[in-house]
């Protein structure tokens, strides 16, 4: 084991849904590679045909590469949108793999390891609730198991409906050691004879997953902590091939404030619901890499190359982790006041897009461009870059008892707006911006700060919060400024 390759896989099964907790899941097993030089590998287990939901595996796919996390072999989708495959031990897509599944089942029967059983639904279920009542654990009692091979052919020929299903033995100790919980030891007698082969001719995730990892020779299995319970099983099983099992990681679920695991009832937690609230990859990855992995530093932000450096396995911890929101928001405001004004303006132009469709007003490039370089510190996702810009396109009408500065009379009040016109209209153009007209203003203001420079923000602004006067005039310009603070000397008139 030991000098082995480092090899991890995400195993995502393409039902729909690409939850928060499957990115964390999926960025700890490629950073658990990485930091090792080892691969990624991105297998599709899609099995089970039922739950199939079309286009879900394009965006599973699509949330990892969004995230950076892009598998070294497997599945992947190309430059022209079209899913591939790479790497020498595929095919990567377990529906692709049905022999080898079939001929595996097929060794397992021969060493008495596994064994068909044709019991109806009927029977299976009147047992479930017989062992309920007497309050045992829901198990298979074995029944088919007594059957002759001569009694299995039979049926078998006649075309009895049959599933296989492993031998558990009933005395056994089974133990292993998860690398995040410890040593694990399970009485067999617990385990259910677990089907492998479905009526289908189809596998069930147990035998599949204990195949492809071995033959794909996965290290380290990197998954959530739900999958902790069926493990026992597939320790059973890497036992009845000879096979050396990998190393077994189980992370710690995602918990909601409520401290239960989170889930799509309690609302935005599938990725894209972030992708699209203007949630930037950075953060995101940053936040959940943090979610159950502890560097032990107290350092909080990297960002994925220095995760791939620096990840070490012994720092994830068995704590469910709480997703805290506020702490994601702060994240993403940090990333965001990292972007200069032309990359955040691009982030930001879809959300512009939507709101100036919306209000059908004028703007230009450069003002787009002001609004991010003021807005910048403000917004904690893209998405609130149009929370409430609307004076910087429409001249707002103010209300004149919010123009007004504490007890002000409207004489002063007045006096206050003249004196800003005179400063703004001696600004000559080359000059109008933030830092002369913050200095211009402030000097004019001297020990009355409030008394001008508030009446100034709300004829600008038309609202008691918004930017300081300097950027909103700086933004909007000269003489959209001056026609501003005209209006409000008018509305002062009455
Ligand atoms: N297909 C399983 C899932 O979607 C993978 C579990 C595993 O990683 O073994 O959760």
């Amino acid at each position: 084991m030991k000098n082995k390759r480092t090899r991890t896989r995400f195993a995502p099964s393409p039902t729909g849904f690409v939850h928060i907790g499957n990115l964390r899941t999926a960025l700890y097993a490629y950073l658990l590679a990485k930091s090792k030089n080892g691969d990624f590998v991105l297998r599709v287990e899609n099995t089970d045909q039922k739950r199939l939901v079309e286009g879900s595996l394009e965006k599973i796919i699509g949330a990892l590469s969004w995230a950076g996390i892009n598998p070294d072999e497997g599945v992947y989708i190309d430059k022209d949108g079209s899913v591939k495959e790479k790497g020498e031990l595929g095919p990567y897509f377990q529906s692709k793999r049905l022999d080898l599944y079939q001929n595996h089942a097929k060794k397992l029967l021969d060493s008495g390891h596994a064994y068909h059983c044709f019991c109806s639904t009927e029977r299976l279920q009147e047992l479930r609730k017989n062992q309920q009542k007497n309050g045992q654990p829901p198990m298979y009692d074995k029944k088919c198991l007594s059957l002759s091979k001569q009694e299995v052919k039979q049926k078998v020929d006649a075309g009895e409906k049959y599933v296989l299903r492993m031998n558990v033995p009933t005395d056994k100790i089974i133990k292993f050691e998860d690398q995040v919980y410890g040593e694990i030891s399970v009485k067999s007698s617990t385990i259910d004879d677990q089907v492998i082969i479905k009526s289908d001719g189809f596998p069930t995730y147990h035998l599949a997953v204990v195949v492809d990892d071995h033959h794909m020779k996965i290290s380290h299995i990197v998954r959530g902590e739900e999958w902790l319970p069926s493990t026992p099983k597939h320790v059973l099983l890497y036992e009845f091939f000879s096979w050396s099992p990998p190393a077994f990681v189980h992370v710690p679920n995602v918990l909601g404030e409520n401290k239960k695991k989170l889930s799509k009832r309690q609302g935005d937690i599938g990725v894209y619901d972030f992708i699209e609230s203007g949630y930037l990859p950075e953060a995101l990855v940053n936040f959940i890499s943090l979610l159950g992995w502890n560097p032990k530093n107290g350092q909080e932000h990297f960002t994925l190359k220095e995760l791939e450096k620096i990840f070490d396995e012994k720092g994830l911890h068995k704590a469910g982790a709480v997703f805290d929101y506020k702490k994601l928001g702060w994240m993403n405001a940090h990333y965001i006041k990292q972007k200069n004004d032309d990359e955040l303006l691009q982030l930001c132009l879809p959300f512009f897009e939507k709101y100036l469709a919306k209000k059908n007003v004028d703007h230009t490039e450069s003002l787009l461009k002001k609004i991010v370089n003021i807005e910048k510190d403000r917004i904690k996702t893209i998405n609130e870059i149009t929370q409430n810009i609307d004076f910087y396109f429409t001249s707002p009408i103010p209300e004149k008892e919010m123009l007004r500065w504490k007890e002000m009379t409207d004489q002063e009040l007045k006096r206050s707006l003249l004196k800003s016109e005179e400063v703004i209209s001696s600004i000559e153009e080359k000059q109008f911006d933030i830092e002369n007209l913050h200095q211009q203003l402030f000097d004019a203001a001297k020990d009355k700060k409030g008394e001008l420079l508030w009446p100034l923000r709300v004829s600008l602004s038309g609202q008691k919060n918004s930017p300081s006067p300097f950027e909103i005039a700086w933004a909007i310009g000269k003489d959209e400024a001056l026609k501003r603070i005209d209006s409000a000397l008018k509305i002062i008139n009455g």
